[in-house]
């Protein structure tokens, strides 16, 4: 990609009618723009076939398309595929690509690396090289080999952090001239940024998961810094206030961890904490890193944990891992060349 020229992929028809007219060029052509670049995927504008060449070459000494390949790929023996990406820029950021049944998950990042710290995640601990544009994070949707039914922002990085781009790229994969995902296909994880919560609630159609790890703000604030700032009751008090005001799910992402957060206790606060608000639990085995002396809550304590959920009335769900042999699990990543990618 040129850094010189205006990147296609990022922009919606305002912007890129603005940007061609500027040009001279009519903006009746931006939604083709659009079409070819979000939906087609098109590397060069040579591959368009439906815009006049002389526009095209006006277009051409301008704009560059903004999507650009996967530098490696690296395939896990249970099928999802992790992809490494770079930006004009430099900043490495990791996709993972997850085939189960008929559904088809991307999970994407909206930074390299990340500031929030979370004590459980190896991006957390890398540290942080910059944000994402909206073209660089749909390019990681856009640009890979393979098909999608469902896009989670939940790769590196923390949403709420980059909320400007974040937005705008929620928008593109859900808007009819962008990738027309459908808005109950794409969801947005956080750690609850509050002010960022509200304007996702109030500017895109998208799911949203806090990511909560203790119903106890205290022992939360042990594992995520970020609770001092914003704690999850706001989070959790937004939720229910829009409620099923539009057709959206919300969900609580639970990272078990042994003798840490799976005890009755717990269980009971998560109880009185979601009960009667429709919002769900996702019950998630932990990932140890390096040395780290903790362990993953067996898959019996996870099951008896989401049984009495259900039993309560709240929906939960227990996600299996996938991906960890390539080191694409939840709290994972670390956007490295490693020797295999
Ligand atoms: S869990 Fe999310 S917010 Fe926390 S450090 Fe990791 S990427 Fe950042």
């Amino acid at each position: 990609m040129n850094l010189y020229y205006i990147p296609v992929a990022g922009l919606d028809p305002a912007g890129i009618e603005a940007h061609l007219e500027s040009r001279g060029i009519e903006p009746r052509y931006g939604r083709r723009l659009l079409y070819w670049v979000y939906r087609k995927g098109i590397k060069s504008f040579g591959e368009i076939n439906d815009i006049p060449v002389r526009v095209l070459k006006t277009i051409n000494e301008s704009f560059d398309t903004g999507l650009s390949s996967p530098l490696a790929s690296e395939k896990s023996a249970d099928g999802s595929v992790k992809y490494l990406f770079t930006t004009a820029g430099g900043l490495l950021h990791e996709t993972v690509w997850l085939p189960e049944e008929k559904r088809r998950t991307v999970c994407i990042s909206v930074q390299s690396g990340c500031r929030m710290g979370c004590r459980f995640c190896a991006t957390g601990l890398a540290g942080w090289g910059g944000n994402l544009t909206a073209g660089e994070i749909v390019n990681q949707v856009i640009s890979l080999p393979d098909s999608f039914t469902h896009v989670v922002f939940m790769g590196m990085g923390e949403p709420g952090d980059n909320i400007e781009e974040v937005i705008k790229a929620a928008n593109i994969l859900t808007a009819e001239w962008g990738l027309a995902a459908g808005s109950g296909k794409v969801t947005v994880s956080t750690v609850g940024v509050t002010p960022s919560v509200k304007r996702l609630l109030d500017e895109t159609e998208c799911n949203i998961t806090l990511s909560l790890h203790s119903p106890f703000p205290d022992e939360r604030l042990g594992v995520i810094p970020a609770e001092a700032m914003w704690p999850f009751a706001d989070t959790l008090r937004l939720m229910k206030e829009a409620g099923n005001r539009r057709k959206r799910r919300f969900t609580v992402a639970y990272v078990m961890i042994e003798g840490k957060n799976d005890s009755d206790q717990h269980l009971e606060e998560l109880k009185r904490l979601l009960s009667g608000t429709g919002i769900r639990v996702n019950i998630l085995p932990y990932h140890p890193l390096g040395e780290d002396s903790e362990r993953s809550s067996g898959d019996q304590a996870m099951m008896r944990f989401k049984h009495l959920l259900v039993t309560a009335g709240i929906g939960a769900s227990v996600r299996r891992s996938r991906g960890t042999d390539i080191a694409a699990g939840c709290g994972m990543m670390a956007g490295k060349r490693s020797k295999s990618l």
